[in-house]
């Protein structure tokens, strides 16, 4: 079938909006009308080559929601109008890392997740010439329709709007399952967050609902602190405004219990480092671009500090993802404040400009306004006042 979708056909090259060839879905696939996308780092981290060469050209967008079309031969569990989320990682359950639990380390669908592949090593997506375009992290959500192993489309509680069931995939379960599942944060502990983008609003999130104490948010923008306060941060510190690390360690004397960076720089891993006291760990989650170093004064190691990252929440991403889609649809997990911007696919090159300058919390994209459920807004329009 034909699908507009924006496709990425070199590195520092805008999204191009175009027309593209879908295959049906293949043994173990299914076919999801794509409702809503959410515009993540990563996306951006590719499209400007940080995350390595010749991955294009592609159609991004690894978060978000819609309904299943199509089952493809073998699918279970799944069938035609129910609604899933996105999951991008879907584990083999035969490799090392799935046969130790883990997850979201999964060699089998690592390795294709590189390549731009399917499981089986081929795409289903074709630019208009016939030549091949690579699927991103196996969803390609950037698109009206999109083909996904059948373990990446995951149900979700029919109600849920849409718009926001989009964000469940990466930004949510990858805060949640890093509050939970890395840094694994106990009643009363405090938390240091470095960096109150679309993730770090979801570690502030699941940080007060794990019951910790001090949660303290830095960012640089007094809009996204703002946000951070009201979804449960207990301090702000703008680290425009002020240094980040004397203020952190004015507010909790000693250091944090834990602190989590979600901005991927070496200078806010050096941060999140610096924060914690000894004997804690700094869990990093935001995604660096290839080559950047993290370092940290090798005497301090003596304290028993320790640094390691958090990839995709740690731990089992479809359980987890369907687990916090119920709580959403009971009302229990908000994600809504966290969109900025809903837009279309026209938009998604502006909202890629936003990330890159920091601004704003999470882009939407809404692909099929009948099934997201979302606000009707102008394209590009702030939804919220951040
Ligand atoms: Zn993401
Ligand atoms: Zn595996």
């Amino acid at each position: 079938m034909e699908i507009r979708a924006a496709v990425l056909h070199e590195a520092h090259a805008p999204l191009r909006v175009e027309t593209l060839t879908l295959d049906p879905p293949r043994a173990g696939e299914v076919l999801v009308r794509v409702a809503a996308a959410g515009v993540c780092h990563s996306d951006v981290r590719l499209a400007d080559g940080d995350l390595g060469d010749g991955r294009w050209p592609t159609v991004l967008g690894h978060e978000g929601a819609g309904v299943v079309e199509a089952a493809g031969p073998g699918v279970e569990g799944l069938a035609p109008g129910d609604p899933v989320a996105f999951c991008f990682v879907p584990p083999c359950r035969a490799c090392a890392a799935c046969t130790a639990g883990r997850f979201n380390l999964c060699e089998v669908a690592g390795a294709h997740a590189w390549a731009g592949t399917m499981l089986d090593g081929t795409t289903r997506l074709h630019l208009a010439d016939g030549r091949d375009v690579r699927h991103f992290n196996f969803v390609s959500c950037f698109a009206e329709r999109c083909v996904v192993p059948a373990a990446s489309a995951v149900p979700i509680p029919p109600g849920l709007p849409l718009w926001q069931a989009a964000l469940l995939g990466c930004a949510v379960v990858t805060g949640f399952g890093a509050v939970r599942n890395a840094a694994r944060v106990a009643i009363g502990e405090s938390v240091c967050v470095v960096g109150c983008g679309g993730i770090g609003q979801q570690i502030v999130a699941a940080a007060r609902m794990a019951g910790a104490g001090r949660i303290v948010a830095v960012d640089r923008d007094p809009a996204k602190l703002a946000l951070a306060r009201a979804r449960g941060a207990t301090d702000t510190v703008d680290a425009g405004a002020e240094d980040p690390v004397a203020a952190v360690l004015a507010l909790v004397p000693g250091g944090v219990d834990h602190a989590l960076e979600a901005v991927g720089s070496p200078a806010t891993i050096r941060v999140a480092w610096d924060v914690i006291r000894p004997g804690a760990t700094a869990v990093v989650v935001g995604i660096a671009p290839r080559g950047a170093e993290a370092r940290v004064p090798a005497l301090e190691l003596l304290s028993e500090k320790a640094l390691r990252g958090s990839y995709y929440g740690s731990g089992n991403a479809a359980v987890e993802i369907a687990r916090l889609g119920r709580l959403m649809a009971d009302g229990r997990l908000e994600v809504a404040d966290t969109v900025s911007h809903l837009t279309g696919l026209d938009g998604i090159e502006e909202a890629f400009e936003r990330l890159r300058r920091g601004s704003g919390a999470r882009t939407v994209a809404v692909l099929d306004p009948a099934i997201a459920g979302a606000p009707d807004v102008a394209p590009g329009a702030a939804v919220v006042a951040v």
